[in-house]
């Protein structure tokens, strides 16, 4: 009589390893534990409470505007952020601060999204738009400057757009949803390209204390992934699925800016997707390196002053946007670009950002630079 055949066991659900009571419905990109969804939202929520709390972001009775793109990262924190407030009582006054660029076919559409978040979340909305602050849209730009540099303007614009915005509504803190993956890329990014003004503020949790609105981060440890990710039973759909947005069936706006030049931070993504594969951590502990950066004295800093036509925070005569600006007007728009002889200084100097280097951009939109 032969041997029966035996038939490999089927493995069984795979148990949440914090409640050990559901099945779990992912694997935490940070630390590889598999956890139901309910675990999933308690740890994802209180890791950010604890950020808030730690740094001490914000202060009982502050006003802080959350800058809303209506994309997944803006999106999660004001639903996070508001329900933390409520739950933790916060005590603060928050607002969604939304810029519009003016690009026709897409943030027209992602301003619709941040409407339906504004009801959705009872929280007060503020748009301000490049055609009423600079007189121009970014298609009047494009028009002009073609598909080069385009990032460049938008991501001044932006800059100055969203603190305009944030003294407009009174608040003493403005939010931004760049998570750690977006920090991390900054870090390399800032070392590849030698920028030690940018490397020593970039890993800052809240920047901008000496100016009129200061930022802050609260998604400074918090993994792209746990905002996207796969979980388990879409694995073999390779769309990516929004966890956190996703599971909580929040709204948000994924398409991507149609001006998005897709090289930038291609690289450093590319890179630190291919680091974090191998060891999740790598992402933490780039962040922590570049925290550890220790600037030498002996290095020339930029000294902080203001624009002498808009009054704006600048290290030169005429703040980047102003000079961008006057290009525009003037029908020279490489005026301000890169090494092209500008106006601060009167022609003499050129107008390259004051330590040798351009801008670094986001992954689709402004700069990261505070
Ligand atoms: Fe502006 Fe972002 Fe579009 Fe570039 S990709 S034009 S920075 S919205």
């Amino acid at each position: 009589m032969g041997e029966a055949e035996v038939k490999p066991k089927k493995a069984g659900p795979v148990q949440c390893s914090i409640c050990s009571q559901r099945r779990a419905a992912l694997k935490r990109p940070k630390t590889l534990e598999q956890i139901c969804r309910e675990c999933f939202y308690a740890v994802f929520e209180e890791e950010i409470h604890r950020v808030v709390v730690d740094n001490q972001l914000f202060k009982p009775g502050e006003r802080i505007a959350i800058g809303a793109s209506g994309g997944k990262d803006s999106t999660v924190l004001a639903y996070v952020l508001s329900e933390l407030n409520r739950r933790h009582n916060y005590g603060l006054d928050l607002f969604l601060l939304s810029v519009d660029e003016g690009i026709t076919g897409y943030r027209d559409d992602s301003l619709e999204t941040v409407k339906r978040n504004e009801i959705q979340y009872g929280l007060p909305l503020k748009v301000v738009s490049y055609k009423d602050l600079y007189g121009w849209t970014m298609d009047e730009i494009v028009k002009m400057i073609g598909l080069k540099n385009n990032c460049t303007f938008c991501g001044v614009f932006r800059r100055q757009a969203l603190d305009r915005g944030a003294a407009m509504l009174k608040v003493d803190k403005l939010a931004t949803g760049h998570n750690a993956d977006d920090i991390a890329e900054t870090v390399l990014l800032n070392i590849l390209r030698g920028d030690i003004a940018r490397l020593s503020r970039c890993t800052s949790i809240i920047t901008g204390e000496d100016g009129p609105i200061p930022r802050c981060k609260p998604f400074k440890y918090t993994y792209e992934k746990e905002i996207v990710i796969y979980p388990y039973s879409f694995l073999q759909n390779l769309n990516r699925i929004y966890t956190y947005a996703y599971f909580k069936r929040l709204d948000y706006f994924s398409t991507e800016c149609i001006y998005s030049p897709n090289a930038y931070r291609g690289f450093a993504r590319e890179f630190i997707k291919d680091l974090e594969r191998i060891r999740p951590r790598a992402i933490l502990d780039i962040i922590r390196s570049g925290e550890k950066f220790r600037i030498s004295t002996s290095a020339k800093m930029p000294e902080q002053g203001t624009c002498e036509r808009c009054g704006y925070i600048s290290s030169q005569k005429w703040c980047k946007a102003c000079v961008l600006l006057e290009g525009l007007n003037r029908g020279l728009p490489k005026l301000g670009i890169g090494r092209t002889r500008g106006l601060n200084n009167g022609l003499e100097c050129d107008t390259k950002q004051s330590n040798g280097v351009k801008n670094i951009q986001s992954k689709q939109c402004g700069t990261l630079d505070f």
